[in-house]
């Protein structure tokens, strides 16, 4: 049994003030939901000021950390810091990090492994662009990305506790989500991917699907057998829709 997992993917929006009103929004809409867990995930300098506002249920989330321990990254943040903050998942591989940080499967292995030793849960996300899709490469483009990190990965554990979320390039952003049958397929073939790969994982394993979910499409992407819950941007940005989207769940 696999509880689902609504993640707000915050990106780079808003001031202290807005994350502070969002994160006490959340906390409090999400007060009555049950068996299901909910992360926020803000920007890096508004984790504090958000962690210090939780409360039962509603987990913190980070957007990358560091492909290294401490030391000499300027710019970087270590997961061991992250962690000290009260940080339980990780967003790593997001395709906006893919496509404008030139991030490559060997840089995300690298972060996935640091997340890992400090006991984060990574969120690994995949997806194929639209000429991918078109191209009829997007198994190909997935299967590429998960051994591409798993494969690096030393320990028995591979992928450990992570999710891993099935983002669509097209559809982030755009207003365009998967229909229900098309992330179903693509979630059915990545639980097949992980059943070849760490066959104790893959049933346990949790699949996000990622990619303009809001409250009137939630249901029926979550009644889909394979997925397990939702990545959000948008929508996530806004408590009323982001709770509504957890109580789909
Ligand atoms: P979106 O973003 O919900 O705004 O499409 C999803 C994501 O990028 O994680």
């Amino acid at each position: 049994m696999r509880t689902p997992l609504i993640a707000g993917n915050w990106k780079m929006n808003g001031l202290s003030a807005d994350a502070m009103a969002l994160a006490d929004a959340v906390v409090e809409r999400a007060a009555g939901l049950d068996g299901i867990e909910t992360v926020m995930c803000p920007p890096f300098v508004h984790l504090p000021m958000v962690g210090d506002r939780l409360k039962e249920g509603v987990r913190l989330g980070a957007q990358n950390c560091a492909d290294a321990e401490q030391g000499a990254r300027t710019g970087e943040i270590a997961a061991d810091m992250l962690a000290d903050l009260g940080v339980s998942y990780v967003i790593l591989g997001h395709s906006e990090r893919r496509q404008f940080y030139g991030e490559d499967d060997a840089a995300i292995a690298a972060r996935y492994a640091q997340a890992l030793k400090a006991r984060l849960r990574p969120i690994l996300c995949v997806g194929e662009t639209l000429e991918e899709r078109d191209a009829g490469r997007t198994q190909a483009v997935v299967a590429e990305q998960i051994n591409g990190v798993v494969d690096r990965l030393e320990s028995a554990a591979g992928l450990g506790g992570g999710v891993i979320a099935y983002e669509p390039v097209w559809a982030i952003g755009t207003g365009r989500t998967a229909t229900a049958e098309q992330a179903q397929g693509v979630h059915a073939f990545i639980r097949e991917i992980l059943a070849e790969r760490q066959p104790a994982l893959a049933d346990e394993m949790r699949l996000l699907y990622g990619g303009s979910m809001k409250p009137a499409n939630a249901a029926d992407l979550l009644a889909q057998p394979d997925v397990d819950g939702g990545l959000i941007g948008g929508a996530s940005l806004d408590a009323e829709d982001f709770v509504a989207i957890c109580a789909a769940a």
